[in-house]
């Protein structure tokens, strides 16, 4: 008992020094207190890793620079960019660039953050970082958006490399911003390596990257349900989002016979009250991808737009909900309101789409909830498979990755699950330790770095 105490007090002291260095970087400490908080019953047991505890909440590095470019008017305009080198415990930083508004620090260190605990989780030798800039692809041309781009990469470049950092997409960074990015990365190195990821087929990209992270939480939430003895079929599913992550989680489920309802953007939601068919996600792929505009465009016989609303707030039941929007966009209330309308299951597309109190009510509920950390390390764990295909210069076949990709969702469930089983805690939480544990190891073994 007296371990235990001791172990609370050690982990309440580093959150209270975590907040009292950046006191007002609010997504920040959110993700660190979630964290920090599931870790006391792995530190009880092995109070050598509490060692590296106050570490793991600093980045290694952290760049902040100017983003200066052309406008189509002739204006000059100025960004903020970021890259926060989080963690090089176990393998290069790795993680994804972020183009949207909302972008600061403390969202940029969040990503960073959760992103070393869900690459230790893929089973792949990657550590853990992310970037990104407050610039508003929305709106843009393709020329202004290669203009930013190249600006972006003209100061990026000098702090990344192959084997030093690898960045890839987010929000707001698909194949078009990968391509201007990595045409500057070349101009400016005169080498093509695999320093980006997600890029196309034609010049280093893997099969099945753009569907990874869709399909991966698709995979994940099948894990569960075999666990359970239950079949997706049939199984209604609200997703939130229509980018890269809610499309080829619905185009899954689809295949798999699952009813999806929903899908949405920042302008409102589209309800299918007897489920998309595949010719009705093409058109919101059309939508979104080709026209680039919001899904007040969509039309069918049987579907509703719903202007200026979240999805959870659609009349009708479901099994599964799959946040694959943002962070924070399941509160305390969309959590009740999402219980009482029968979701059992919580797939996080999403990075840290619930917050804590929405956490601990799917808890006190009985649902399952699959951290994003888990559930949505697809996308990263493809983009180690393109690093792996760059480094021997081979590309591997859709059904080779699609494959690989089955195998590291199941090892990443039976890794979640036998540390929640071990610890006796929720699965959202074993998902925490198991990565957790990776980490600590390489850290002690490398001393005081
Ligand atoms: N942005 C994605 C994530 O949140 C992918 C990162 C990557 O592929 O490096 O995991």
């Amino acid at each position: 008992l007296s371990s235990k105490l001791d172990v609370s007090a050690f982990v309440e002291g580093i959150l209270a020094k975590v907040q009292a260095r950046d006191p007002e970087q609010k997504e920040f400490l959110q993700a660190v207190e979630e964290v920090l908080l599931s870790l006391k019953p792995v530190l009880a047991k092995h109070p050598e890793y509490c060692a590296v505890l106050e570490r793991m909440c600093e980045p290694e590095r952290q760049i902040m620079f100017r983003v200066p470019w052309l406008d189509d008017a002739g204006n000059i305009r100025v960004n903020r960019g970021y890259r926060v080198q989080f963690s090089s415990a176990i393998g290069p930083y790795k993680g994804g660039l972020r183009f949207h508004p909302t972008v600061s620090l403390s969202v940029i260190k969040f990503l960073g953050f959760e992103q070393c605990f869900k690459n230790a989780l893929t089973t792949l030798p990657m550590g853990g970082g992310k970037g990104g800039t407050d610039f508003d692809p929305k709106g843009k041309s393709d020329n202004e958006v290669m203009r930013f781009c190249q600006s972006f990469m003209t100061e990026l470049h000098r702090h990344i490399g192959s084997t030093t950092d690898v960045p890839a997409g987010d929000i707001g960074v698909g194949g078009r911003e990968i391509g201007f990015l990595y045409g500057q990365y070349k101009r400016l190195q005169n080498e093509f390596t695999g320093v980006l990821t997600g890029k196309a087929m034609e010049w280093g990209g893997s099969n099945i990257r753009p569907e990874a992270t869709g399909y991966g939480a698709v995979y994940f939430g099948l894990e569960i349900l075999q666990d359970k003895g239950e079949d997706i079929k049939g199984k209604r599913c609200f997703i939130s989002g229509s980018g890269n992550v809610a499309q080829y989680a619905a185009e899954k489920l689809i295949q798999l016979g699952a009813v999806v309802l929903t899908l949405s953007d920042s302008t409102g939601y589209v309800y299918e009250e007897d489920g998309f068919t595949m010719e009705q996600l093409k058109q919101v792929m059309e939508i979104k991808n080709v026209k680039r505009a919001s899904l007040k465009e969509y039309s069918s016989p049987t579907g509703v737009y719903v202007a200026g609303q979240r999805c959870w707030n659609v009349d009708d039941k479901a099994h599964i909900a799959l946040p694959c929007a943002t962070q924070n966009e399941i509160e305390y209330e969309d959590a009740v309101k999402l219980v009482n309308k029968g979701v059992a299951m919580v797939l996080e597309g999403a990075n840290m789409p619930s917050t804590n109190d929405a956490i601990a009510h799917f808890h006190k509920c009985g649902v399952v909830l699959a951290a994003a950390k888990a559930c949505n390390a697809g996308g990263v764990a493809v983009s180690g498979l393109e690093m792996a295909q760059n480094a021997c210069m081979s590309t591997w076949s859709s059904e080779q990755v699609d494959e690989r990709l089955k195998v590291i969702m199941h090892d990443i469930f039976a890794a979640s699950s036998g540390a929640s089983k071990e610890y006796g805690v929720t699965l959202q939480e074993g998902a925490n330790i198991a990565g957790f544990e990776k980490i600590a190891k390489a850290m002690i073994a490398q001393g005081c770095v």
